[in-house]
């Protein structure tokens, strides 16, 4: 634990453009040649090298393709750079081999820009890794990844995994949300609290930018004092100028609300928490190869 108790905590950043998430899909014309990826992620570059804070990139290959030079610049700031995919299709629309073939395409990406690939987390779009998908656990073992952070571990909207665990554990090849030691990956979830029965997402997007400030910090203290957390966020929700389409109300309110407080946010969370990316947090509480 650091000096104020508090276990190490981890920020991580799903670097797709504004068009990418499933609520825009479909509302955005193919021609829309409007990007903010490039704004956001640099924005986010220039508050963490102030705060001096390693953080976790999970990249879109697609972003990667269109926007090499981001990803060195990623790679530059000595932050971690981990998988998002390929196009953004949800583990629900993909099967065994089209799921591989996006594994495959990222890293060829990531080595077009890099020169080398060295990814070992994954993130699934739209947290699409739920009872259905588990399957895609063993495709990523197969293509060389080592940990996950795709279970968010409430029911809430389109996704989530009802009962798995808080903190780090090894899903179980027949149950998702049970601990089995010789699991083939490690899990991280995305940061979920815990007042008594209630669980509450507190750890980025919607939920970072839906609820107050204090009652953030106050449930990401509790987490902080038993166990290591990680947070997550979009670079299309620190671009400045974020494209507006009609959408359903509900869908409006989930993709534009408070978006003007991010960074104020964010700030606030770098400076109260020890930050470590997710790989050196899981090398440390979880290690990475399976129990004999
Ligand atoms: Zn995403």
């Amino acid at each position: 634990m650091t000096g104020s108790g508090f276990h190490p905590a981890a920020v991580s950043f799903d670097i797709e453009d504004w068009f990418h998430p499933e609520l825009l899909r479909g509302h955005v014309a193919p021609d829309d040649s409007r990007s903010v990826v490039r704004q956001g992620t640099h924005a986010i570059l220039l508050l963490l090298e102030r705060r001096r804070v390693p953080a976790t990139f999970f990249v879109l290959g697609d972003v990667a393709r269109r926007h090499p030079d981001l990803v060195r610049a990623i790679e530059a700031g000595g932050h971690e750079i981990a998988c998002h995919g390929m196009t953004h299709r949800p583990l629900w629309n993909l099967d065994r081999e089209s799921f591989r073939g996006e594994l495959r395409d990222f890293r060829a990406a990531i080595r077009a820009a890099l020169g080398h690939d060295r990814a070992v987390g994954f993130r699934a779009p739209t947290f699409s890794l739920d009872r259905s998908t588990a399957w895609a656990l063993d495709v990523l073992s197969e293509e060389g990844f080592r940990w996950d952070s795709s279970v968010f571990p409430l029911r809430v909207g389109l996704y989530g995994v009802p009962g798995a665990p808080l903190g780090i554990y090894r899903p179980s090849r027949s149950n998702l949300a049970r601990h089995d030691p010789r699991g083939a990956l490690v899990e991280f979830p995305v940061a979920v609290g815990a007042l008594g029965p209630l669980r509450l997402p507190v750890a980025g997007g919607f939920y970072l930018r839906a609820l107050p400030l204090a009652l953030i910090q106050t449930t990401l203290d509790r987490i902080a004092r038993r166990r290591p957390f990680a947070l997550y966020l979009h670079p299309w929700e620190c671009a400045p100028d974020l494209p507006r389409v009609r959408l359903a109300p509900a869908d409006a309110f989930v993709t534009y609300c408070n978006l003007g407080t991010v960074m104020r946010k964010l700030d606030a969370l770098l400076g109260r928490y020890a930050f470590m990316t997710m790989s050196g947090i899981l090398e440390r509480y979880a290690p990475l190869a399976p129990a004999a």
